[in-house]
């Protein structure tokens, strides 16, 4: 049984029982299989669920070729899509049903692995499919926080070498977003002003943490990284909702996003990379809560290359030993051609 447990120490949510002793047994014992025919590939759709969404081509129909983004649920995904979220309390303990959606965004009908190799036209269309795909489950209304996610890794008989990204719908707010949202929300009460466009102001001042600056987007090593070479792609104008972003943005982020990703793959040997679409959550669990939060929170893209393991120090902590100055970090990126 799948529940989702909150930890009252720290204040997240754990989803536990995603598999029984036998299946977690065998998984440790033998963690990566093979993968054979790429799933994703045009021509195999019969191979997946009934798609959810597509950009397709005029006459093509679903479930067939002629897509250009398509969206299926994750047949391992962890949520499940029926059901209430069955809020409840066991003694202290607060705990739920692992109610939500899981979904995959192939980005491309090509088999092709890293979406930095797609053209800005089509990593625009995989960006407006993440919008519709979280307004849609905007709709649900047992859902409070929908993110964006990918894991790209590197090429492996064991992944699907094929560029796709996650999109989970939850029935709570990751406490990596509300601690966000409550010191974006306690900087604008104290200064009338959004700490993320003041940050993008102090960085393009200075430079040196830059990566990457269109007009519309700047891309820097953020002065307080986690990771080394963890980047972040920042919208210049302010906007707390990354879904009512119009298509001149989008395209706009596309470019951002390709060249990014292709210096960090050229630099760090096409390095494995995750990164997450932090945005507003559903607005309605507490209607008129969040007053300023279109002011005070400022969407953004996370990215973080996956260079080095954690420790007991991370573990112990919840802070990281980052061995690059992030300066260092960003002057390598900014100086590798793509
Ligand atoms: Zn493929
Ligand atoms: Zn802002
Ligand atoms: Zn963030």
């Amino acid at each position: 049984m799948t529940e989702l447990r909150k930890d009252p120490l720290i204040g997240r949510w754990i989803i536990t029982g995603t598999r029984n002793k036998e299946e977690f047994f065998q998984f440790i014992k033998n963690p990566d299989q093979e993968w054979g025919e790429c799933p994703f590939c045009s021509g195999h759709e019969e191979v997946t669920p009934q798609e959810i969404f597509a950009v397709r081509k005029p006459k093509s129909k679903p479930n067939a070729s002629g897509w250009d983004v398509r969206v299926v649920p994750n047949i391992r995904g962890v949520f499940n899509i029926e059901g209430e979220v069955g809020r409840r309390g066991k003694g202290l303990y607060d705990l739920m049903n692992n109610v939500g959606a899981h979904e995959i965004i192939i980005e491309t009908p090509k088999h092709i692995k890293n979406i930095g190799n797609l053209s800005p036209e089509q990593i625009k269309k995989v960006v407006s499919t993440y919008q519709k795909r979280i307004k849609d489950l905007q709709g649900d209304i047992r859902f409070k926080y929908a993110l964006v996610f990918k894991n790209q890794f590197k090429e492996s008989k064991f992944y699907i070498n094929h560029a796709h990204s996650h999109l989970v719908a939850m029935p709570l707010t990751p406490k990596i977003i509300k601690d966000e949202l409550k010191n974006c929300h306690a900087y604008y009460a104290y200064k009338q002003r959004c700490l993320i466009c003041d940050i993008l102001e102090q960085e393009m001042k200075s430079g040196e943490r830059i990566v990457d600056e269109s007009d519309a987007f700047l891309s820097f090593v953020p002065f307080h990284s986690h990771l080394p070479f963890e980047t972040w792609i920042v919208p210049k104008k302010h906007n707390a909702d990354f879904t009512k972003e119009d298509e001149n943005i989008t395209l706009a982020l596309a470019r951002s996003l390709k060249t990014t990703l292709s210096k960090l793959a050229k630099l760090l040997d096409d390095p494995r990379i995750n990164y997450a679409i932090h945005t507003i959550p559903f607005l309605r669990a507490r209607e008129g809560y969040w007053k300023t939060i279109n002011e005070d929170y400022h969407w953004h893209l996370e990215i973080y290359p996956h260079l080095m393991g954690l420790t007991g120090f991370e573990l112990g902590t919840g802070s990281y030993i980052q061995p690059l100055l992030p300066e260092v970090c960003a002057k390598l990126l900014r100086e590798t051609p793509i």
